[in-house]
């Protein structure tokens, strides 16, 4: 039975470290069932989902913000994957200025399928004129 046991497991990110496999199932049905589920309670993760030895499903699931004010970091995943209802922000490590980022202009949606944290480093500041020292953040857009 166990080379036919469905399960998703928790990593914290794609190639890192396995923390821990968050649901275990018999049937395909359930596990499908549970994987909308992982998504939502694993912000920040990446999850893999098992029938016996072989990979049905991979999500890198974005990280949800600390709270609905503060913009959080964005992990390795490109604006394609990150959901509609998060906004977009380019800060500066240098200076700390935070500017939102418009996320349909063209030139973002060019390269959307590229991970977010590749193009951060294209990214000029506005404010102090410093070079490849900005990174993208995202929040939710507020209700
Ligand atoms: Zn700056």
């Amino acid at each position: 039975m166990s080379n036919h046991e469905y399960r998703i497991e928790v990593w914290d990110r794609d190639g890192g470290a396995l923390l821990e496999t968050c649901c275990r199932a018999k049937t395909d049905r359930l596990i499908r069932a549970a994987w909308p589920a992982a998504i939502e309670d694993y912000p920040g993760r990446f999850l893999i989902c098992y029938n016996g030895a072989h990979v049905t499903d991979r999500a890198e699931v974005p990280l949800a913000p600390r709270s609905d004010t503060e913009p959080a970091p964005v992990g390795r995943i490109s604006l394609f994957d990150l959901p509609e209802w998060y906004q977009l922000f380019a800060y500066c490590a240098d200076c700390g200025r935070m500017e939102e980022v418009d996320r349909r202009s063209p030139k973002l949606e060019e390269m959307r399928l590229r991970p977010l944290a590749d193009l951060a480093i294209r990214l000029k500041c506005g404010s102090c004129g410093s070079h490849g020292r900005s990174k993208f953040m995202v929040r939710k857009i507020p209700r």
